[in-house]
């Protein structure tokens, strides 16, 4: 049984997410050819939710 560092090191293994060419987060998925943060390759626009609560 191992927990903590040693585990956290297979993290690493499998990469579907890259750095979002328009956002800059990790979070372009390469299979899906879209992120999940700005809805980059899926609409020209932003990814916005009104319950999203930004800017208070
Ligand atoms: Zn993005």
């Amino acid at each position: 049984m191992t927990k903590g560092s040693v585990a956290m090191g297979k993290k690493s293994s499998k990469k579907n997410r890259i750095a979002c060419r328009r956002c800059g987060k990790i979070t372009y998925h390469i299979r899906q050819k879209t992120c999940s943060s700005c809805g980059f390759g899926r609409s020209s626009r932003l990814r916005s939710y009104n319950w999203k609560k930004e800017g208070k």
